[in-house]
C-alpha cells in the first residue's frame, strides 16, 4: 500500500515531514496529508508539492504524522485522505493497509453513536482507538486493544492531542521503522525517506508496536513484552526490511511485489471452510448474477489476455458461457443474447482505459448487469459500473501491466468460484480452489528468488531477434502475454501461439535462430505441448521451457528450463507469467533501453528511487 512518514524530535516537523513525502512518492498515490502537534490536519488530494504549497508558514510543531494514499476503500477525496480522526478529535492517524473487518466494525460504533465523515476503513482504527483511549488513559495501550479487534493489514502512525510529542507505531503486513538520530526520531513504513536523515534504523516485527518520544522508543510484543532492539545500519537493514528493495526501474519493483499483490487480492475474500469467496459487491447482486447465462469480459491488451484465461475459469467452475471481446471491438458487434442474461465484465488496472469505457456505455445503455476488475478505486469504470471487484494492488506506476496482470487472474479466479458456488459446484472443490490460492503467494516468492536465472537466460538468448511463445489451454493467454510483454518492453518481435495451431503456419518460420519459449506445466496439456516443441526441435530451433518443478522428463527436449512450483492446472498462467515478466524485463535491460530512447515506454524505465 502507500507511505507514512512521522516526526518527533526539536526542530519544526512539517519540513522534514515534507521531505519524507517527496522520499515516498516513487511509490505513486492519489491524495497526501498531515498532522502536526498544535496546529492540526493538512491534506490535500494532489501532489506532495500541492501540500506543501498550502501549508502555513507558521508550522513550528515539533511532532507530526504524514501519509502518502493509495484508495482502497472510498475514492480519492479530501474527506479520505489521511490523517484521520474520532468525533472528538483527539486522536490522529495515518494508515497503510486494509482492515477487513472494517464495516462490522463501524456498524457497531455507529450503534454507539459514532458518526463518521469518511468512507475509509482508516477512520474506524481512529473512532476505536478513541474508544479504548477512554479506558485505558494510555495511548499506546489504548492502540493495543483496539488492534486486538481487528483484521487485516496495517501499518499505523498514531498521536493523542493529550500526549502530543509521543507517535505510537503499530505494524501487521504492513512495514515500518524508526530512524534514531539523538533525541530525533524519522520513523516511516519505507527506508527511502529516512536516508538523508540517519542510517540508524530499527524495525518493528509483525504484530509488534512501539511509543516513539524525544526521550526514546520502546518496542512491545503483541502480548506486552517488552523488546531490546538496537538501531542498526541503514545499509544492512534494506534487504531485510523492505518489502521491495530499492530499484532503479518500476518493472521490476512491480513484478517483485507481486507476492503481496497477490495476498492482497485475496485478503479477506477467502472462506475456505465453505469453500467459497466472499466478494460484497457480487453478493449484492445475488439475484441478478443467479439470472445471467452469459458473460462478455471486456479488455485491452494484458487485461484482455486475461480476459481469456477468466473465460476458462469462468466455463469451467461456473459453467457460464464466457466471451471475450476487446474494447475496441465491443460496439462493433451485436448483442446476440438477451441483455438482461448476459454481464459485461470490465477488466482494467487504471479504471480510464478510454475503449472500454465506451464498450461500458454501450453494455449500460442496452441494459447489461455490469461488472469491472479494476485496480484504480474511484477511476470512470469504478464509478460508472454496476459492482465489481477491486485489485488492491497498489499503485502501478511501469507502463506494462505485471503485478495488476497476475492479480487480474487471481481476482477472476475468485469471481469464477463465486459464480460456481452460486451454481451449485461443491464445497470441496471449492475449498480445494481456495486453498491453493493461498499458497501462490509464497509460490510466486520462490519464482522470484530465482530471478537471477532469468537474467542469465535474458542473456543467453540476447542474439535472437524473434520468438515464439507456445502453450496450450489455460497458457494460450500466457504465450500470447508472454509475447506482448517482449515485444513492448524490449522491442524483440514475438508472436504467441496456441501449441496446436503451430503446424498450421508458424513453424514454417521456426529455424536456429528463431527460438521457441514453450510453457509446458506437468498437468492434461503436457504430452500434448511434447509433441508440440518436438516438432520444433526437428527444425533446430531453440527451445526454452517453462515446467513444473520436479519434470526431468523435459529437460532431454529442451535446451533450457525455468522450473515453476507445482498449482492446480487453472493456477498455472498466475505462475508461469512471472519468468515471462522477468524475461522481458531484463531483455529490455540488456538491450540497453532507456528513458531518453524510448518515448513511448518512458515508464518503464523511470528511475524510480
Ligand atoms: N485503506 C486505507 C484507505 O483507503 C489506506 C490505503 C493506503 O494504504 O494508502 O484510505
Amino acid at each position: 500500500m502507500c507511505g507514512i512518514v512521522a516526526y518527533t524530535g526539536n526542530k519544526p516537523a512539517s519540513p522534514i515531514l515534507l521531505d519524507g513525502l517527496r522520499g515516498l512518492e516513487y511509490r505513486g498515490y492519489d491524495s497526501v496529508g498531515m498532522y502536526i502537534s498544535g496546529y492540526g490536519a493538512f491534506r490535500t488530494v494532489g501532489t506532495v508539492q500541492n501540500l506543501a504549497d498550502s501549508l502555513p508558514s507558521s508550522l513550528f510543531g515539533t511532532t507530526g504524522i504524514a501519509h502518502t494514499r493509495w484508495a482502497t476503500h472510498g475514492p480519492p477525496a479530501h474527506k479520505n485522505t489521511h490523517p484521520h480522526t474520532d468525533p472528538t478529535k483527539k486522536i490522529w492517524l495515518v494508515h497503510n493497509g486494509m482492515i477487513e473487518n472494517y464495516q462490522e466494525l463501524r456498524d457497531l460504533l455507529e450503534k454507539k453513536g459514532n458518526v463518521f465523515t469518511s468512507d475509509t476503513d482508516s477512520e474506524v482504527l481512529a473512532h476505536l482507538i478513541a474508544k479504548e483511549y477512554e479506558v485505558e488513559k494510555k495511548l499506546s495501550d489504548a492502540v493495543s486493544s483496539a488492534l486486538t479487534q481487528v483484521r487485516g493489514s496495517y501499518g499505523i502512525a498514531v498521536i493523542a492531542t493529550d500526549d502530543p510529542e509521543t507517535v505510537v507505531l503499530a505494524s501487521l503486513g504492513s512495514p515500518m521503522a524508526i530512524g534514531v538520530k539523538d533525541g530525533e526520531y524519522l520513523m516511516a513504513s519505507d527506508i527511502t525517506p529516512m536516508r538523508r536523515h540517519t542510517s540508524n534504523v530499527v524495525y518493528l516485527k509483525d504484530g509488534e508496536y512501539a511509543v516513539v518520544n524525544k526521550a526514546g522508543y520502546s518496542i512491545y510484543s503483541t502480548d506486552h513484552r517488552k523488546m531490546t532492539r538496537k538501531p542498526k545500519l541503514l545499509q544492512k537493514e534494506l534487504e531485510e526490511f523492505q518489502t521491495t528493495p530499492s530499484h532503479s526501474h518500476s518493472m521490476i519493483k512491480e513484478i517483485l511485489e507481486i507476492p503481496s499483490a497477490l495476498e492482497n487480492a485475496a485478503r479477506g475474500r477467502i472462506v475456505l471452510n465453505e469453500g467459497n469467496t466472499k466478494l460484497k459487491g457480487l453478493e449484492d447482486y445475488t439475484p441478478e448474477l443467479r439470472n445471467i447465462d452469459h458473460i462478455v469480459i471486456v479488455g485491452c491488451g494484458s487485461s484482455y489476455y486475461a480476459g481469456l484465461i477468466g473465460k476458462l475459469l469462468i466455463e469451467d467452475y461456473a459453467g457460464i458461457r464466457a466471451d471475450v471481446a476487446y474494447g475496441s471491438e465491443f460496439c462493433n458487434r451485436p448483442i446476440l443474447n438477451a441483455p438482461s442474461k448476459t454481464a459485461f465484465l470490465a477488466i482494467s488496472q487504471s479504471g480510464e482505459t478510454a475503449d472500454i469505457i465506451t464498450a461500458l456505455k454501450q453494455a449500460k445503455r442496452v441494459g447489461m448487469l455490469t461488472i469491472g476488475i479494476v485496480n484504480v478505486v474511484g477511476s470512470t469504470i469504478a464509478k460508472e459500473i454496476d459492482t465489481g471487484v477491486f485489485n488492491h494492488a497498489g499503485p502501478e506506476i511501469g507502463i506494462t501491466s505485471t503485478k495488476a496482470f497476475v492479480s487480474q487472474l487471481e481476482i477472476l479466479t475468485l469471481i469464477a468460484l463465486f459464480l460456481g458456488r452460486l451454481r451449485g459446484i461443491s464445497q470441496a472443490r471449492g475449498a480445494e480452489l481456495v486453498m491453493e490460492v493461498q499458497r501462490l503467494p509464497d509460490k510466486a516468492r520462490s519464482i522470484l528468488a530465482k530471478r537471477d536465472k532469468i537474467k542469465e537466460l535474458a542473456e543467453k538468448y540476447l542474439g535472437y531477434d524473434d520468438f515464439l511463445f507456445m502453450g496450450r489451454e489455460y497458457n494460450i493467454a500466457t504465450a500470447y502475454e508472454g509475447a506482448l510483454k517482449l515485444k513492448k518492453v524490449s522491442y524483440v518481435h514475438a508472436e504467441g501461439f496456441p501449441g496446436g495451431e503451430i503446424k498450421h503456419g508458424p513453424i514454417a518460420m521456426i529455424n536456429e535462430i528463431f527460438p521457441t519459449i514453450a510453457i509446458m506445466p506437468s498437468d492434461s496439456t503436457y504430452s500434448a505441448m511434447y509433441k508440440d516443441v518436438e516438432e520444433l526441435k526437428k527444425l533446430h530451433g531453440g527451445i526454452l521451457a517453462i515446467a513444473t518443478e520436479g519434470n526431468l522428463d523435459v529437460r532431454v527436449l529442451a535446451d533450457d528450463v525455468f522450473y515453476i512450483p507445482d498449482t492446480k492446472h487453472c493456477l498455472t498462467p498466475i505462475l508461469a507469467n512471472i519468468p515471462l515478466q522477468l524475461f522481458a524485463y531484463y531483455t529490455g535491460i540488456l538491450r540497453g533501453f532507456n528513458e531518453e530512447k524510448v518515448r513511448d515506454t518512458v515508464k518503464i524505465f523511470a528511475t524510480s528511487s
